[in-house]
């Protein structure tokens, strides 16, 4: 089946028809976040970027098996609403209705990006196979999913899961949400610049990759934070195996040893288990978005 899958972020909206068989992206395109013109222009460039890839294969309307589309935010159980999305200023604002009259004819499904990525890395990525396994997206913030007997856990009650807001300092920094000291604070870019504030993260992660004495302090005290994080969900969890992805994963070996160090260190249990960097990368969420019909 050739469905769409579409990543709405604070800065770019991506959108991609993807072969559902083997999770291949056969025609993509980005287009930029409208800032500040309201949801119908978001809406209206998620439709026009996806019947622009249908005419570039030269495929009608009615080929189209699914259209799924992720976005940084929680959904209301039903996946009608988007309750919050700090990053696109939406909250309390309806989203399954306008995208289903442009998509009259086409199932659709929106989901949180995080669970998007995360279904990707258990279809084609580094969680195949996992029956119990963690991602978790460390970039301008940290989101994530779980798999839980082998499939994706959308929370409890249908509100899904948030490791980005689980209290890593109960006393910490005031967060965006209203709580104090979440785990985004720390180990996402921000919690990254904190530790270097002269340097932008990616010139922090380009010092880790080089392996440069400076840099390497950084992330001595940026995996302090992430470890812990992590040794939470592992004495929770217990998961096969963690993914780590988003842009600062691009920090590459470095990062993924020293974590995997402290969380065995940090960890109550003596188990090996596998922490490994997310293969997916930026496709992630186009493709977990356009395979979604499958596993919702
Ligand atoms: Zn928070």
């Amino acid at each position: 089946m050739i469905a769409a899958g579409v990543d709405i972020g604070g800065s770019f909206i991506k959108a991609g028809l993807v072969d559902t068989a083997n999770g291949r992206i056969k025609a993509r395109c980005s287009v930029p976040f409208p800032k500040g013109q309201g949801e119908e222009a978001v809406w209206d460039l998620v439709d026009a970027s996806v019947k622009k890839l249908l005419r570039s294969q030269k495929m009608d309307p009615a080929d189209l098996g699914f259209v799924g589309v992720a976005l940084p935010g929680t959904l209301s159980p039903d996946k009608t609403t988007v309750i919050h999305a700090y990053n696109l200023n939406f909250h309390g604002t309806l989203v399954y209705r306008p995208l289903q009259e442009r998509f009259p004819h086409t199932p659709l499904a929106v989901m949180n990006d995080g669970d998007a990525a995360t279904v990707a890395e258990h279809q084609f990525g580094v969680l195949k196979g996992a029956r119990t396994a963690v991602l978790l997206t460390l970039g301008t913030g940290v989101g994530g999913g779980l798999i839980l007997n082998g499939k994706l856990f959308g929370g409890g009650l249908g509100n899904g899961v948030e490791p980005g807001h689980m209290t890593l300092r109960y006393d910490g920094e005031p967060h965006i949400c209203g709580n104090n000291g979440c785990v985004e604070m720390y180990c996402g870019a921000h919690g990254l610049a904190t530790e270097k504030p002269e340097a932008t993260p990616r010139e922090i992660i380009e010092g880790i990759r080089r392996g440069d004495a400076e840099s390497e302090k950084v992330l001595d005290r940026y995996t302090d934070a992430l470890s812990s994080a992590l040794v939470s969900i592992v004495n929770l969890l217990d998961p096969e195996v963690i993914a780590l992805g988003g842009g600062i994963s691009n920090a590459g070996a470095p990062l993924i040893d020293m974590t995997a160090r402290k969380v065995r260190e940090k960890s109550f249990f003596v188990a090996e288990r596998r922490i490994v960097r997310a293969s997916m990368g930026n496709d992630a969420g186009i493709v977990g978005a356009a395979v979604a019909g499958d596993c919702l």
